[in-house]
């Protein structure tokens, strides 16, 4: 009996420790545990938290470096866009990089120095470049007091940018098609490239093995819908109605914005503007600074909404 109830009392001892635990305890170690899931769920207030330093896999020596954080910022500003574009052009290109890069770094993911992430070179640094990073040093795009993290850009746009989910799988307030009309020297403007359909045929084919296509012919190949910003958004081709951006990789065209047009057994497809289209046009951030709009208006002009951080 006096065992009996001894046992009692540790198991309600045990369920008392048990509830204490669950109730007050575990919140608390959850959240210490695992910080970063409650920051990316909900987003967090920037508080201007940027890394001295920043580790890149430099693809060439096959190893990481660890590199002063505005150091890598000149490296990435002047292999992503040329240095003879406008100092403003080249500020705001600034601003974009740091903001991408501290997005990535934190989402826990790991830099590298090509395009996966941005691409990153430490020579051939101009005098030029080095100001422009010097004159934006730390600063940050900003939505809604929280880091547009997905400071996308690209090269030109032929006229419009995108809506991100209509290029990518996610929808962010930032990245919504604005004009972009003025894209001074930006190459790229028509590209054509003439095949013969077997040939489309194929190429289509093996970038895309999973799908079923039939027969593709002449006749069954056809634009179907474009998206916002002007590009194509999907296309029948064959049995199947495919995305302008699989088109777009399948083919190797500079830009998912294309017309397509037949002679006889041949197609002919004209690509304007080069990259996805979503965030800033980098030849239209020149165009923009040659018009005297310093980079924060370019910024803002290209990603919707957003502020930059002091
Ligand atoms: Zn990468």
């Amino acid at each position: 009996m006096f065992h009996q109830r001894k046992i009692n009392m540790r198991h309600v001892a045990i369920y008392i420790a048990s509830m204490l635990f669950l109730v007050v305890l575990l919140p608390y170690v959850s959240i210490k545990l695992f910080p970063s899931l409650v920051e990316h769920e909900d987003g967090i207030a920037y508080k201007g938290e940027i890394p001295k330093t920043v580790k890149v896999y430099i693809t060439e020596k096959k190893k990481y470096e660890t590199i002063p954080f505005e150091k890598y910022v000149q490296g990435v500003t002047a292999s992503e866009m040329p240095s003879a574009f406008e100092p403003e052009a080249l500020k705001a290109q600034s601003v974009a990089s740091r903001t991408y890069a501290l997005g990535r770094i934190n989402s826990g993911a790991k830099l590298c120095d090509t395009v996966h992430c941005q691409v990153y070179r430490s020579d051939n640094i101009s005098a030029k470049v080095k100001d422009a990073v010097n004159e934006t040093k730390g600063q940050v795009l900003l939505y809604d007091g929280k880091l547009a993290s997905h400071a996308l850009y690209f090269a030109s746009s032929a006229g419009k940018t995108e809506n991100s989910e209509e290029v990518f799988s996610g929808s962010f307030p930032y990245l919504v098609s604005v004009s972009s009309s003025y894209e001074p020297g930006a190459t790229h403007k028509k590209e054509k490239q003439t095949m013969s359909i077997s040939t489309f045929s194929s190429k289509i084919k093996e970038h895309m093995p999973e799908l079923n296509f039939g027969k593709i012919k002449r006749s069954n190949i056809r634009i179907k819908s474009h998206s916002k910003g002007g590009r194509v958004k999907s296309i029948k081709v064959g049995q199947k109605i495919i995305s302008g951006a699989d088109v777009r990789s399948a083919l190797g065209l500079y830009s998912a914005r294309f017309k397509i047009s037949f002679k006889g057994q041949k197609i002919t497809i004209t690509s304007s503007g080069s990259g996805h289209g979503v965030g800033m046009s980098q030849y239209g951030a020149n165009g923009l600074a040659k018009k005297g709009k310093d980079y924060k208006e370019i910024l803002t002009h290209y990603y919707k909404g957003t502020t930059v951080s002091k």
